[in-house]
C-alpha cells in the first residue's frame, strides 16, 4: 500500500473511497495471504489495514468488538463458558470474551503476521492472548472447524471479507461443521459486511447457516470506520434468538435496548437475506 501525500484511502468502489489523514505509516508487509499496513492517523489513532481495507482503529474497535461478543454472550441458552473465535487476530474479541468471564477461549487466526503486528502496534488488544484460559492457534479456521473433537457455547467468525482465505467461512459446508461443534443452546455469529457497499456478503452468511440452523437472524452496528458506517453481523442456534436474554452490564456502545433495538432491519437490507 504506498502512501499518498499522507493520507490512507479504503476504496469502496470506483468512484467513491473514505480517505484518513495519517501522521505516519508504521508498516506495510506482504504476508503468505494477505497485505497487512498500519497507519498513525490524526483522526482514529492506529489503523490496522488488510488488503487495503480497514479492520479496526483504536478509537472505534470498541463498537465491532462489544457487538460480536455480547451478543451471541447475552443470547446465548446455555450459560457460555467455552467460546471458538476464528480470525481475529487482533486480539479485541477474545478481550472482550474474557471480561465476560469465559472458562475457555480458542482463537484460531490463519494469518501469524496479523498477530506479530498486532503485538507490536495494539499491544492492549493482543494482551488477551496471554491469559490462561485463552489459546492461540495459528491455522485455519475451516480446517479447524472440520477436524477438532472440541465443542462451543459461543463460535465467532471474526474473519476478513469473503475473499480469499476468508470465503470458505461464508460455506454452507463451513456451517455444517460448525453446527457439530456447537453445544446445544449455543450461537454462532459472523460478520456479515456492509448491506450498502458489500450487499452480497449478509445473502452469503443466511445462505451458508440456514441449512444448519433453525435460527438465522442479522443484527446491524454502527461502525464510523467500516464502509457506510452501517454494518451487519449474523447470528445462528437452534433456539429463539431474542426470546431468552442473559442480563449483561453496558458496555461502551453495547446495551440491553440495543440488543433488541439492533434486529430492527431496513427494507432494503431485508430483501439481501429473502
Ligand atoms: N474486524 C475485522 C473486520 O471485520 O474487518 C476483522 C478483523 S480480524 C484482523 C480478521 C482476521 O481473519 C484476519 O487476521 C485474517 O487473517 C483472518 N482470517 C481470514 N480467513 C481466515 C481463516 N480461514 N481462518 C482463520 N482466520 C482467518
Amino acid at each position: 500500500m504506498k502512501l499518498i501525500e499522507n493520507w490512507f484511502s479504503e476504496r469502496y468502489s470506483d468512484n467513491l473511497q473514505l480517505s484518513f489523514r495519517v501522521k505516519d505509516q508504521l508498516l506495510s508487509v506482504r504476508t503468505d495471504f494477505q497485505r497487512i499496513d498500519v497507519f498513525d492517523t490524526y483522526d482514529f489513532g492506529k489503523l490496522l489495514s488488510i488488503d487495503g481495507t480497514v479492520q479496526l482503529t483504536e478509537r472505534d474497535e470498541f463498537v465491532y468488538h462489544e457487538m460480536i461478543t455480547m451478543m451471541p454472550f447475552v443470547y446465548s441458552k446455555v450459560k457460555p463458558e467455552k467460546a471458538l473465535i476464528i480470525g481475529g487476530g487482533d486480539g479485541g474479541a477474545a478481550g472482550e470474551l474474557a471480561k465476560l468471564g469465559l472458562k475457555r477461549i480458542v482463537n484460531v487466526e490463519i494469518d501469524g503476521q496479523v498477530i506479530e503486528v498486532c503485538r507490536k502496534h495494539f499491544p492492549d488488544l493482543v494482551r488477551s492472548f496471554t491469559l490462561e484460559n485463552v489459546e492461540l492457534i495459528v491455522g485455519d479456521g475451516i480446517k479447524y472447524a472440520r477436524t477438532t473433537e472440541e465443542k462451543f457455547d459461543i463460535i465467532i467468525v471474526d474473519s476478513t471479507d469473503p475473499v480469499g482465505p476468508a470465503e470458505g467461512l461464508f460455506n454452507e459446508s463451513f456451517y455444517k461443521d460448525i453446527k457439530k461443534i456447537l453445544n446445544t443452546g449455543g450461537v454462532v455469529v459472523t460478520q456479515s459486511g456492509s448491506p450498502f457497499y458489500q450487499p452480497t456478503a449478509i445473502g452469503l452468511a443466511h445462505k451458508g447457516m440456514k441449512p444448519h440452523f433453525a435460527k438465522v437472524k442479522s443484527y446491524t452496528a454502527f461502525i464510523p470506520t467500516y464502509p457506510s458506517g452501517f454494518w451487519s453481523f449474523t447470528m445462528a442456534s437452534d433456539h429463539d434468538i431474542g426470546k431468552s436474554y442473559r442480563e449483561l452490564p453496558a458496555g461502551k456502545y453495547f446495551n440491553k435496548e440495543i440488543s433488541a433495538s439492533c434486529f430492527s432491519l431496513p427494507e432494503f437490507v431485508k430483501t439481501l437475506i429473502t
